[in-house]
Formats: structure tokens, sequence, C-alpha cells
């Protein structure tokens, strides 16, 4: 048994709890935010995330508020004529162990909060400063109490402080995209075909396109769009953007894909950052999870997938380790997971997932709980 200190209580930060606890270990998770409000919008969940997700017995509540895609669908920009068609839900089941679940993030947090034992979560408690020392790891919080475990776990998301406390500054460099997001009720949808499906429209060039999928049992619709944008590159999840200025950029695209624009009231916006994947995550004791460790531009939409996968294999290298044995442990870690997401940062920003028929195995057949580690 171990005791882990864990900075961030987001998607990743709270699977590796729910894990790590179930193993046996003393487990403290120390999350800035007051509360989780509904920020955010859309998390994909393809069948890696939720076969481990399943195992970690968060499924049931999962299940009650998520969607279940029907196909993972491309289509071309002006014509609509589709390009790929791959069968999710029943036949992803079949072929993966688990099928795909679209949901939105509040929703995803709110059942891993719930598999939460008493106690283990800690809100309103920012991490100011991390380290080491002979005798383990500590972190000290804003009001000044400091708190010391075996291991610390870096899930503090984009901006990482753990990340740059051990690896120092990261280079993101604009993408020169802009991101928007936005939900809407699906009786605003019309006649827009295959609500149900997730489903990719594939502009002129490689900065417009727009992905929609369902939310909320297929209640809400949820559609996500880039296109270029000089002079602006504020990264953040939750800044509103004009739904004007939006549906212009995609004046001349198929009525379908427009009218998905037109469904929506709001939309928030974001720059699109890219990092390079990272040669190492640990230093000693201490190491780094989800978007910490290789923040991903969403063009395979895998941000959150990634994010679980690490939190199960993290937690499995940690299985039955007593303190000596944590630095092995988190080299094996990241040795098991860095090829992994360092080939999905860089899949994804070539952003040519699926546009075409392909075999989809290699992402969506990934075992979190049986992968060599
Ligand atoms: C507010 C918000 C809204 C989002 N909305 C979307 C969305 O609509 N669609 C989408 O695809 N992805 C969204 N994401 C990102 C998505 O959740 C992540 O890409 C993915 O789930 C990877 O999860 P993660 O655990 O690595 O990071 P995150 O889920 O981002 O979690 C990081 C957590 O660390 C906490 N944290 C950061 N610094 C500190 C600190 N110093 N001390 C304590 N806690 C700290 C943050 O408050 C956050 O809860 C959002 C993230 C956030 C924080």
């Amino acid at each position: 048994m171990v005791s882990v200190l864990i900075c961030g209580g987001g998607v990743g930060g709270l699977a590796a709890a729910i894990a790590l606890g179930q193993m046996g270990h003393a487990v403290s998770v120390f999350e800035q935010a007051r509360q989780f409000g509904r920020v955010g919008a859309d998390v994909n969940l393809t069948p890696n995330a939720v076969h481990a997700l399943d195992r970690l017995g968060v499924g049931e509540a999962l299940r009650a508020n998520a969607a279940r895609p029907t196909h993972r669908i491309s289509r071309t920009w002006d014509t609509g004529a589709e390009t790929s068609r791959l069968p999710m839900s029943g036949a992803a089941e079949e072929r993966y162990g688990a099928p795909q679940l679209t949901i939105h993030r509040a929703d995803l947090l709110a059942a891993l909060e719930g598999a939460m034992p008493e106690g283990v979560l800690r809100f309103g408690s920012q991490v100011t400063e991390i380290g080491q020392d002979a005798d383990g790891a500590w972190l000290k919080l804003a009001d000044g109490t400091e708190h010391r475990g075996d291991v610390l776990i870096g899930a503090d998301g984009i901006h990482s402080r753990v990340r740059t406390t051990l690896f120092g500054p990261d280079n993101p460099k604009f993408t020169g995209l802009v991101s928007w997001r936005g939900v809407f009720d699906r009786e605003k949808g019309g006649d827009i075909p295959d609500l149900d499906a997730f489903t990719k429209w594939w502009g002129p060039g490689s900065d417009r396109q727009i992905v929609t999928f369902p939310l909320t049992h297929g209640k809400e619709i949820f559609v996500f769009a880039t296109h270029e944008q000089e002079g602006w590159a504020e990264e953040g999840w939750t800044l509103p953007g004009d739904i004007a200025e939006l549906r212009g950029h995609y004046a001349d695209f198929h009525p379908h894909a427009r009218a998905l624009l037109d469904a929506c009231d709001s939309v928030t916006r974001s720059a699109l950052h890219v990092r390079e994947p990272m040669a190492a995550w640990s230093k000693g004791r201490i190491t780094i999870l989800g978007d910490a460790a290789h923040p991903m531009v969403p063009f395979m939409a895998q941000g959150a997938c990634m994010a679980i996968e690490d939190a199960v294999v993290l937690a499995r290298a940690l299985d039955s380790v007593d303190p000596a044995g944590v630095p092995a442990a988190l080299e094996r870690y990241q040795a098991a997971r860095i090829p992994r997401t360092a080939e999905v940062q860089r899949s994804s920003l070539a952003n040519e997932w699926l546009k075409s028929q392909g075999n989809a195995d290699w992402v969506y057949g990934y075992q979190a709980w049986t992968t060599a580690v």
C-alpha cells in the first residue's frame, strides 16, 4: 500500500483515484474548483475508454446520461457524400467489449465523483507548489497547508503546474485554428439526418470541419467546428464566441451542415495549440497523466479517452507496490503509455483519422486493464 496525492480532480485524476482506491492505496485528490459546475460540453468516450470505465464500476452511472452513437460517419462538406461509415453501438460492443458513449463532461465528472469514497476528493484545494525529498513527495495548497505521500500524480490539465515544475515551461505552438463548441436541443435539428451518429463533415483544405454527435440520450446534440484565424490565440474551455461569426465561416457548406450551426444559440471558442510528445513524464516519485502529459488537438476526440487509459495503466503499475518501489513503477507506467499517446497526438494533428474507410482497431481495441505494464 502507498499513499497517493493527486493534483487535479478532472477526468483523469478522478479515474486514477477510483482505480488506486480499489487496489487498496490511500488516495487524496486536490481539486482547485469549489465544486463541479455544468461547464464545458462534450466528451467522446470510444470503446477503449468505456471498457476501462466499465471495469472501474462507473458504467451504469455513465449510461444513465450518455448517448450511444449508432455510427461513426465521414461526409464531404459541399455534397454531403459519405466517405466512411463505421457501425458503433452494438457492433462496437461485440468487437471491442464496449460501445461508444458520448456524454456531457459534467455528467462524466458526476459519474466519477459518485464512485469516489467519502473524503478522498477535496474541492477548493489549489496546489501552489510540489516537490519530493528522501522521504516522499509533497504538495502545498494556496491555504498554506502541506500534504505528504509516497507518490504524487499531476492530473492538472493542459496548463499543468506539475509538468512545468518537473520539466520546465512547455512550448505550445498556435496551430492558426480556432475551435468552437455548442449544444442544441434535438427538436431544433429539424430534418438533419443521422443526428444519432457521430458525424464529421470534412471541409475543403484542412482548417474547416464540423463534428456532431448526440448527448444525454440524444435529447441534446453537440457541435464542434474549426476554422483558421490569425491574431487571436487564447487557449481555454469556456471563452464565449460569436455564433453569427461562426456561421459566416461555413456559409458555403451543405445545408445540413449549416443547419447544425443554425440550431446553436451560443458557442464557446478556443485557440488550438500543438505540443510535441514528451520523452518522459516521471521523475522519482512524481508523474503526470492526461492533458498534463500529452495535450493533443481534438481531431480524433481522444483527449478524455487517453486520460482514462493513463489512469488505469498507472494504477496497475502501482498495484501491490510498496513505497520503495514507486520510482520503478512510474518508469513502467510511462514506458507503457508514451508510445501510444504520442501516436494519437501525431495522428490527431495529421487530421486524417477515418476520413475514408479504415480500421479503427488500434485506437478502439486498446485494453487498458490487460496491456503489458
Ligand atoms: C472547465 C473545463 C471544461 C472542459 N470542457 C471540455 C469540452 O467541452 N470538451 C472536451 O473535449 N474537453 C473539455 N475539457 C478537457 C477535457 O476534460 C480533457 O481534455 C480530458 O478530459 C483530459 O482530462 P484531464 O484529467 O487530463 O484534464 P482535465 O479534465 O482538464 O482536469 C484537470 C483538472 O485539474 C484541475 N487543476 C488544474 N490546476 C490545478 C491546481 N494547481 N490545483 C488543483 N487542481 C488543479 C482543474 O481544475 C481540472 O479540474 C474541459 C476541461 C476543463 C477543465
